[in-house]
């Protein structure tokens, strides 16, 4: 039978006008608070180019950790496995900015997706680019088919003023000589790979190319090899969602990544990229709706990896 994905995400998105929830935007960054909480957008691209959208799949909002997966495949197909003596591949299973975990394992982060991870992918970068944040965006542009993408500077600028944390995940890599470059420039960089903003459109279509094995599906460019796509793919699904990647790969089971913007991108390889926007997030930093979104794509598709 042919599935009709159209109606399938029109019913989604009705459905879920009708949940009453709590859960609030990420607060943390005062340039965040801003956004309306009852914003949902959900956009479904295939690689065939055809595409379905609802809701508020056009407007911007900040992907904030979505963009580690963008720095991770730059980093790995640049560095290959060497990148892998610096970060590790386990699930967490602490909050995204801990710092203990981080002490304990001797600045060796768990993953390229929690905050110290993402440091250390950013240090690399900046080692490895010419110019790190002109070079990064130009990489999202391409992988996006779409040269308006930018970074919200006001955002990067917010964080930076509030990063605490960050900032002392920073130095503590910096003791363990996992920071080979100056902190300030590190977190600069990686307060804007954070900053860029998307729509759901967007996102979604900047995601093929982790369904296509790696070319990318807007000029047939190859971006990452197939094997080292299937092992970001792999991270994705077993470390995407913070302290609760297991629950999204029971719930909804695609690889993906969320963000604290409440923007979450996930992948059917082979197929398409669905990415879903909904500030409002619970207590381990995903949004609700939005995983809440997916589990109903999922099911009612019946299009997960599992
Ligand atoms: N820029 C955010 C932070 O470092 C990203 C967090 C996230 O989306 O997980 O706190």
């Amino acid at each position: 039978m042919k599935i009709d994905y159209n109606e399938i995400l029109q019913q989604i998105t009705l459905d879920l006008k009708n949940i009453k929830y709590k859960g609030d935007v990420a607060n943390y960054i005062p340039e965040l608070k801003s956004v309306d909480p009852n914003k949902f957008g959900i956009s479904l691209q295939f690689l065939n180019k055809r595409g379905y959208n609802s809701g508020d799949f056009n407007i911007k909002f900040s992907i904030q950790s979505v963009s580690k997966v963008f720095a991770l495949a730059m980093a790995f197909e640049k560095l290959g496995n060497k990148i892998w003596h610096r970060v590790g591949v386990e699930p967490s299973g602490t909050s995204f900015n801990s710092l203990l975990q981080l002490e304990y394992e001797n600045g060796i982060p768990r993953n390229p997706f929690i905050n110290a991870g993402a440091l250390v992918v950013c240090d690399i970068l900046i080692d490895l680019l010419s110019e790190p944040k002109k070079d990064f965006l130009k990489f999202v542009q391409k992988l996006a088919g779409n040269i308006h993408i930018q970074y919200n500077k006001n955002v990067a600028r917010s964080e930076s003023e509030v990063g605490y944390r960050n900032a002392s995940l920073a130095y503590l890599l910096k003791d363990f000589g996992n920071i080979k470059n100056p902190v300030d420039k590190v977190l600069d960089f990686y307060f804007h790979i954070c900053s860029i903003e998307m729509t759901c459109e967007e996102l979604s279509k900047s995601f093929l190319v982790f369904a296509n094995h790696g070319i990318n599906p807007h000029n047939k460019e190859k971006i990452l090899s197939e094997s080292k796509t299937k092992r970001l793919n792999a991270l994705m699904q077993s470390c995407g969602f913070y302290d609760e990647s297991g629950e999204f790969t029971f719930t909804v089971g695609l690889p993906g990544k969320s963000g604290v913007g409440g923007g979450i991108a996930a992948i059917f390889p082979g197929e398409f990229a669905i990415s879903v926007w909904s500030p409002r997030l619970n207590k381990k930093g995903n949004s609700i709706l939005g995983m809440k979104a997916l589990e109903l794509f999922t099911t009612i598709s019946g299009k997960s990896v599992f």
